[in-house]
Order: structure tokens, then C-alpha cells, then sequence
């Protein structure tokens, strides 16, 4: 049997201790060097919807579809973090619960309906009950996040914020042609080195620049972590086909390993990467942090 590169990395040995064992119903932190100045990222984790909420209504096999979470998305990360012993902070519970990628006045923060499916169990959610998902699922992301992004901070390093999510390979019954796409603002220091890369490592397939969604997503988790804060950022969607599986999985992991690594090695690229600068947003132009 092949033997995977990706498991036998080991971790480094100065992971901070306090971000290793940060650990909440709402949230996992994989443990890392918060010191590389990198952090991972993955909102749409996992389908779990706790047994009180009863699946919210929806058939066992909904629930199994990408409308309650990303697909192979986790398994991408948890490579990712292990091969390059960074940080990564995942999500323990679905976004039909509550949308951890989306801001609190969004009208999709708590789905309704979502590609066909009605979600009887948020159909008539009160005002109470989201603000309890608010405060025990939506609140420790962004909370652990921003201790991650603040402790690098603290230690001098501004972060590279990587976020890692899936979409459907068809949308309304029409394939969609893109392996994997790069998702950006305004910022364009770690898309333009994605994309470039990508596009030397795969020269055949077809490569999304803000596709199949766009990056300009108005105060998104990205936009509220890295794009206010001047931090170099990316968000990554791979198609659910290419990392259903476990072989998909650790080829795309190893891809997006070879690539950060390829940044880590190159010393004017990082420090590009690791400063704090304002480029301004499409999405917010009056908010005076990103105008
Ligand atoms: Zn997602």
C-alpha cells in the first residue's frame, strides 16, 4: 500500500498549547504553529444538527445533502492542517442551524429554503430562538476565530487567512466546469498567487477567479476577519466531486499543501503576505476600515 505524505508529516512541536485545547460543542480547533502566521478555516464543516432540533424537520437524506454543509470540505482541512502543522478552525454543527459565513442581519443567515428543500424547522423561527443559535453556535466561531487572528497578532505576525469550502458539480441542472475556485475582494495578494499557481499545476483544467460564486460577499466571515483587518486572504471552493472521496481529498489537500509551502519558502512573497494592509472592499465602501 502507498504510504500517503500527508500522514506521515508530523506536527511541529511549539503548537501553543492553549489554542491546541480549545475545544467547544460549536467548534474545533486543530492544534498548529500559530507562529507559521497561517490559519485555516472551514465554516461548513459538518451536517450535525443536535437532537433537540430533529433534524429540523427535514428526511435523514436531506441532511446528507450539500444544503446542510460542504462536502469533503473537512477532510481537506484536517490534511491540510496535519501536513503543514498549521492551525484550522472548523465548525461542529450544520449551517442550516445557523450560517456562520454569513452576517447577523443577512436575510439567509437561518436558510428557510435552500436549493428546493424547505427547512420546516426554521420556517417560523422566533427572534428568541436565533439569538440562542446565535450566541451557541454562530458567537464561538467568530469568537475562536478572532482569538486565533489576535494572538498572531499579538506574537507580531499578521495572518494569512485560508478558508476552505465545496460546491455542487450542477447548479439548476447545468454542470458547472470549474475544479476549483479562488474567491477574493479587493486584496488581491494570496488570490493572484492561487490562481497563478493553479493554473501551472493544472494547465488543462478549468480554474474559477471568483467563480462559481463571488468573493464579494457583503460581511462574510472573510470580509469581518481579514478584509476589515487588512489581512492577506483567500477563500477556496473545490467541487464535491473531486473530494467526495478519500483518494480526492488528499490529492487536493497535497495540492494546496505544495502551493502554501511553495509560499513559505519564498521569503519576499511572505512578507508581502504577512502585513497588515488596507485595499478596501467592493462590498463595503463606507465602512471606513476597507474604503
Ligand atoms: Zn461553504
Amino acid at each position: 500500500m502507498m504510504v500517503s505524505m500527508l500522514e506521515t508529516t508530523r506536527h511541529p512541536t511549539n503548537m501553543n498549547p492553549t489554542i491546541e485545547h480549545y475545544k467547544s460543542d460549536a467548534i474545533e480547533v486543530l492544534p498548529g504553529d500559530l507562529s507559521l502566521g497561517i490559519i485555516l478555516m472551514c465554516e461548513h464543516a459538518s451536517n450535525h444538527i443536535p437532537t433537540q432540533y430533529d433534524n429540523l424537520g427535514l428526511p435523514s437524506d436531506q441532511i446528507e445533502r450539500h444544503i446542510a454543509y460542504d462536502i469533503g470540505a473537512q477532510a481537506v482541512i484536517r490534511k491540510l492542517s496535519v501536513s503543514l502543522g498549521i492551525p484550522a478552525i472548523l465548525t461542529r454543527y450544520s449551517r442550516l442551524l445557523i450560517d456562520p459565513n454569513r452576517a447577523l442581519d443577512d436575510p439567509t443567515l437561518v436558510m428557510q429554503l435552500s436549493d428546493g428543500a424547505v427547512i420546516p424547522g426554521n420556517a417560523y423561527i422566533s427572534d428568541q430562538e436565533t439569538a440562542h443559535r446565535t450566541k451557541t453556535y454562530y458567537t464561538p466561531y467568530h469568537d475562536g476565530l478572532k482569538q486565533l487572528v489576535d494572538r498572531s497578532l499579538d506574537q507580531g505576525k499578521p495572518p494569512i487567512l485560508i478558508s476552505v469550502h465545496s460546491f455542487t458539480d450542477r447548479w439548476k441542472k447545468i454542470s458547472r466546469p470549474w475544479e476549483i475556485g479562488i474567491l477574493w475582494d479587493k486584496d488581491p495578494r494570496l488570490p493572484q498567487i492561487f490562481l497563478q499557481a493553479l493554473a501551472q499545476t493544472r494547465p488543462a483544467a478549468t480554474i474559477g477567479d471568483n467563480e462559481p460564486y463571488s468573493g464579494r460577499l457583503i460581511k462574510d466571515s472573510m470580509y469581518s476577519h481579514a478584509t476589515s483587518r487588512g489581512l492577506a486572504h483567500a477563500l477556496i471552493e473545490l467541487r464535491q466531486d473531486l473530494i467526495r472521496e478519500e483518494n480526492g481529498q488528499e490529492k487536493w489537500a497535497t495540492i494546496l499543501r505544495d502551493i502554501i509551502q511553495n509560499i513559505q519558502a519564498n521569503p519576499k512573497q511572505l512578507k508581502l503576505l504577512h502585513s497588515q494592509q488596507n485595499f478596501g472592499s467592493y462590498i463595503c465602501p463606507d465602512n471606513p476600515a476597507t474604503r
